[in-house]
C-alpha cells in the first residue's frame, strides 16, 4: 500500500507526491522525508504552500503526529517545495 493521504487536504496520493514528516521513535525528533531507517508515527503533506500552511495553522501536522511542532519545521517543509 504506498497511497497515502494528506494531513491538511486529506486528498490520497502516492506515496512519492507527499512529504513525509516522521517522528523518530528514539528521540522525538521530527524529520522531513526520513530514509527507510527511521521509525515512528509518520504524517503527510502535499507538495504544495497552501497544504503547509494549513497543516500548521489548523495544528493538523501536531493532531496527526501526536505531538508539538516546531514551528521552524514549517521553514523546513516550505524548503522541499524549492528543492523540488
Ligand atoms: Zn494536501
Amino acid at each position: 500500500m504506498t497511497e497515502r493521504c494528506c494531513a491538511a487536504c486529506r486528498q490520497v496520493k502516492d506515496r512519492k507526491d507527499l512529504i513525509k514528516i516522521t517522528v523518530n521513535h528514539k528521540d522525538g525528533s521530527i524529520i522531513v522525508n526520513p530514509d527507510s531507517l527511521t521509525f515512528g508515527r509518520s504524517a503527510y503533506l502535499c507538495y504544495n504552500k497552501s497544504c503547509i500552511e494549513e497543516a500548521f495553522k489548523k495544528n493538523k501536522l501536531a493532531k496527526q503526529l501526536k505531538t508539538s511542532v516546531p514551528n521552524e519545521l514549517k521553514g523546513q517543509l516550505l524548503n522541499e517545495l524549492r528543492n523540488d
